[in-house]
């Protein structure tokens, strides 16, 4: 007998890669092996020299197909056996055990909106609907769009094993919320990408799509980011280790670094407006949903716990803005002996 194994990747598509899978049939019990793919159709080669490699680092139970299918998780390398240069996890397999034993965790509420056709999921043909302010955390047919598929989503996300922590609408009709974590970087980035392409697939059963694009609709209506909530061990036991990873990522160039790194057209999702800080001037406070990383309020209380940096785009790869943050807050928190 056999079993279906669905190998997933990310591919070299700028400025925002995108998800790839294939399906391979192996023998019941068979190890997950390597297998390549054309990486002249996904900007990962050109077409003269074009086989590139994919090795399993993760695999779930495949709640579409069920049974003993599988989703692989892979990473991308080049055939002489180096890390493709659009594989993100590479780097951060590096940094992540460079500051092990800081045990840090993050928390990524990833939004996004549905779309059917050209527009969002709830707008109607040629017009806007009512105005912001009741579609947040709303209930009924005039203020949710896309439940059914959500429910899907969480229940697929749930049965494939993925650590997700709760789901809720969003401020633009349309437009949803799932948090993954908390959990180490390396796994909740995992996680992170096979839960979107858990959410493209799921989606696609219902002929709707669904985007991670920073800003849907220009205009009055609220961006979609991927909040990214942040803790090491010395974090989650005092309030000096909360002060100094806030302060780390607004010394010296680190502010413009990160927001280099945040997800493509950042800039035009942080202006200020609709619960944002602008992306260039960097600010932390505490329950400040104004400032660029939040401390919250219960923090404050309990002087321990986690920071949120609000900054990251939905469109943000897990693999770069987790590899940065513990980089930057994990040097720092070294230096200042908040280990
Ligand atoms: P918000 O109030 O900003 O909407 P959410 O409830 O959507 O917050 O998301 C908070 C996230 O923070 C969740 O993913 C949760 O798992 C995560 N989180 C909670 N505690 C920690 C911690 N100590 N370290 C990192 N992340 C955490
Ligand atoms: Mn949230
Ligand atoms: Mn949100
Ligand atoms: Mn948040």
């Amino acid at each position: 007998m056999t079993f279906k194994a669905e190998y997933i990747w990310i591919d070299g598509t700028k400025p925002t890669a995108k998800l790839r899978s294939k399906t391979k049939i192996l023998a019941d019990g068979a190890e997950l092996p390597t297998w390549g793919f054309d990486g002249s159709s996904t900007n990962q080669a050109e077409g003269h020299a074009s086989d590139r490699v994919l090795k399993p680092v993760a695999s779930y139970p495949d709640p579409i197909r069920g049974g003993d299918d599988l989703l692989v998780l892979c990473e991308v390398y080049d055939i002489d056996g180096t890390p493709h240069e659009s594989n993100t996890r590479a780097a951060l397999r590096e940094v992540a055990e460079r500051f092990a034993e800081q045990e840090s965790l993050f928390g990524i509420e990833q939004e996004y909106t549905f779309f059917q056709g050209p527009r969002p999921l709830g707008f109607p043909e040629g017009g806007f609907p009512a105005p912001q302010g009741g579609y947040y955390c709303g209930v009924g047919a005039d203020e949710i769009f896309g439940r059914a598929v959500v429910e899907k989503h969480l229940d697929n996300c749930l049965a494939a094993g993925l650590s997700l922590s709760g789901i809720n609408a969003e401020v633009m009709p349309g437009q949803w919320e799932f948090q993954v974590g908390p959990l180490g970087p390396l796994e909740v980035s995992d996680q992170l990408w096979v839960a979107r392409w858990l959410l493209y697939r799921t989606a696609e059963d219902f002929g709707i799509s669904a985007t991670l694009d920073p800003k849907p609709v220009k205009g009055d209506w609220n961006g979609a980011g991927a909040h990214t909530n942040f803790s090491t061990k010395a974090m989650r036991e005092g309030y000096p280790a909360i002060i100094e990873a806030a302060e780390a990522l607004g010394r010296d160039d680190k502010p413009l670094e990160h927001i280099r790194n945040y997800g493509a057209g950042v800039e035009a999702r942080l202006t200020g407006a609709h619960e944002t800080a602008p992306w260039n001037a960097y600010s932390y406070g505490v329950s400040d949903r104004g400032a660029s990383v939040r401390i919250p309020w219960q923090v404050e209380v309990e002087q321990k716990g986690y920071i949120e940096d609000r900054r990251p785009n939905a469109n943000v790869d897990p693999y770069v803005v987790t590899r940065l943050i513990v980089d930057t807050c994990g040097a720092a928190l070294e230096k200042a002996g908040l280990v």
